[in-house]
């Protein structure tokens, strides 16, 4: 090999194309999500096709949701999609809006006749509604269907009737992949302990510092049936206000999928989950921190990278949206070569997400903000 040469892993496309301006309508987007912020951008992405504000977007629009499942967990026999379910309650009006995960009008019958038993774990809430969708998905598996067939069929219930064919959920893989999160604990001889993602979060309220994060399966695994299509032949694909570590960083980490963002001819757009310098809610700062990525909206959008970049670094964007707070951060995003804008970024509404939505595609497709195609 020559000198010279710049070695190029061989899995990343060295020519990128150049985004032609898109010549129709937008008609398949595709969103890679998490579970809270990614269903709440979904629901904003959802009413501002319908409503028809989004800019250069066909009416009848197509969404396909590629969802992180490194959350995912087994527990009592059960097998557990939190970012799924999420998503699939949120869009199907499923879900209990206070608690932004499970079902609305929960009970919890199980849960206390379980805690009777004195069987563990307690910390891990598992509504009496939400328990006959673990069952049904549990049967569905130990049936051999795969992750990917299970949630089309139980979105055949929560989200068909209301959309149609215009909203697909694919889980990221239908392999086994699981978010692990080392914290300190003086009590062992290595002075840490690794527990599940679910443990650090909602037994230890993600309180302690994460000191690594490590995903198991996410090297080996294959990405879901469709996901890659959903990728390559969407003509617009989003990365929204998710936990960029443990949600759209583990959906990155699927073989293949970076590879796709970046060879796709659809523009990548993404939104800041980081507003003001701090997480909205959740514990990006917490996820953010452990893996070196200063906790701010600036920071988020390098750690993406551009899509124009070096192709070693493997960036993934065209554009990169943030807060009106975060303003003086926008300089430092385009010198890296991403369109940058700086907009509100709360989901406080339908309607405020939705322009959320309009001013993302209006920064990667140069159009105006006013209407639909
Ligand atoms: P999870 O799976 O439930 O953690 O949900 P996601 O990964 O989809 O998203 C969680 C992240 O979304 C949070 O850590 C916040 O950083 C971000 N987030 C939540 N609400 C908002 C909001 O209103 N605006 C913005 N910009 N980010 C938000
Ligand atoms: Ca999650």
């Amino acid at each position: 090999m020559s000198g010279q040469a710049i070695p190029v892993p061989s899995t990343v496309p060295s020519t990128l194309p150049n985004n032609p301006p898109s010549t129709g309508p937008i008609s398949r987007i595709t969103v890679l999500s998490g579970g809270m912020g990614g269903a709440r951008f979904l629901q904003g992405l959802q009413h501002g096709i319908a409503a028809g504000t989004l800019p250069g977007v066909a009416p009848d629009a197509e969404i396909t949701v590629v969802a992180n499942t490194a959350d995912d967990l087994w527990m009592h026999g059960l097998k557990i999609c939190p970012d799924l379910d999420t998503v699939m309650y949120t869009l199907g009006d499923g879900i209990d809006l206070d608690r932004g995960w499970g079902r609305r009008d929960e009970t919890w019958s199980v849960k206390d006749e379980l805690a009777a038993y004195g069987v563990e774990p307690t910390w891990f809430g598992l509504g009496d509604r939400d328990i006959a969708t673990h069952v049904v998905r549990t049967q569905m598996l130990d049936a051999g269907y795969p992750l990917s067939a299970v949630t089309t069929a139980l979105c055949n219930r929560w989200l068909t009737p209301r959309y149609g064919q215009g909203v697909r959920l694919l889980p990221m893989t239908d392999d086994r992949v699981e978010t692990h999160v080392a914290v300190a604990d003086g009590s062992t001889p290595s002075g840490r302990r690794v527990v599940h993602f679910q443990e650090y979060w909602v037994r230890l309220r993600a309180e302690v510092p994460a000191e690594a994060v490590i995903v198991v399966g996410l090297e080996t695994c294959s990405p879901a049936p469709g996901v890659i299509d959903a990728i390559t032949d969407a003509d617009l694909v989003v990365l929204p206000p998710s936990n960029p570590v443990v949600s759209v960083g583990t959906i990155l980490g699927v073989p293949r999928v970076r590879e796709a963002l970046r060879a796709t001819r659809a523009p990548v757009v993404g939104l800041s989950p980081i507003v003001g310098g701090t997480h909205v809610r959740g514990m990006a700062h917490q996820m953010l921190t452990s893996i070196g990525v200063e906790v701010s909206a600036g920071a988020v959008g390098l750690h993406y990278g551009a899509r124009t970049g070096d192709p070693e670094d493997g960036g993934v964007l065209d554009g990169w949206l943030v807060d009106e707070r975060d303003a003086d951060q926008v300089e430092q995003v385009r010198e890296a070569g991403l369109a940058c804008a700086a907009v509100p970024l709360m989901m406080t509404d339908l309607e405020a997400t939705a322009a959320m939505a309009a001013a993302a595609i209006a920064l990667v497709t140069g159009a105006g903000v006013d209407g639909p195609a």
